[in-house]
């Protein structure tokens, strides 16, 4: 795997040419951000809708409008964040991504995360979930954070897009935001004490 790069868009230029994502024939660009989160959190969503696939920016559309005002409820902007997809490419009609699609734009995560070194990643949705926690269960892990293998806080929510049109989601996701602002301040406050605390909370 390639790792000399030196900025996120020297990613994006690389991985766009270097992939063999079958969704890549029917859409428009892929689809990315170049800007590195000021709060080192990073936010993983499952693949790029219409509006997305038509700006080459992730989460500008109705879901990403939900994302953004519950970032502003626990005190962030979009720019405070970095938003990634499983997959850069829009798939037809909006339909799953395959695994075949999720395992081709593999290695081009990989390499955003290796930039970022995020403090703290949240997953949202059960594709992204399942890139690093496999074999749990959206429903019952929102909410919850994971220690992944890397030692990165892994923190489920679901998909905003899911909760659009359902209002129980919809509240289980304002509450997980609540959940997510809670663990990263007892992240900041860096005691002996508080790293107990946060060993405490992770799911291993
Ligand atoms: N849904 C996603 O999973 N990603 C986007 O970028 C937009 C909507």
């Amino acid at each position: 795997m390639k790792t000399d790069f030196t900025s996120l868009k020297e990613i994006h230029e690389y991985y766009a040419v270097n992939n063999n994502c079958g969704l890549k024939k029917s859409a428009t660009q892929p689809v990315y951000e170049i800007t590195p989160p000021t709060s080192g959190i990073l936010f993983i969503g499952e693949a790029p809708g219409k509006n997305e696939d038509l700006q080459g920016t992730p989460f500008v559309g109705s879901a990403g409008k939900l994302l953004n005002e519950l970032l502003k409820t626990i005190g962030f902007t979009r720019e405070d964040v970095y938003v990634s997809n499983v997959v850069k490419y829009r798939p037809p009609e909006n339909r799953d991504p395959s695994d075949e699609e999720k395992d081709s734009c593999r290695v081009w995560l990989n390499a955003e995360l290796l930039f970022i070194k995020p403090k703290v990643i949240v997953t949202l949705g059960r594709h992204a979930l399942g890139r690093f926690i496999p074999n749990v269960n959206i429903s019952i892990s929102h909410g919850e954070v994971f220690k992944h293998q890397t030692g990165i806080p892994i923190f489920a929510m679901y998909h905003p897009a899911a909760s659009l049109y359902n209002p129980n989601l919809r509240k289980d996701l304002a509450e997980d935001f609540g959940k997510l602002k809670k663990f990263l301040d007892t992240c900041k406050e860096n005691t002996p004490e508080k790293e107990k605390e946060i060993e405490d909370i992770l799911k291993l």
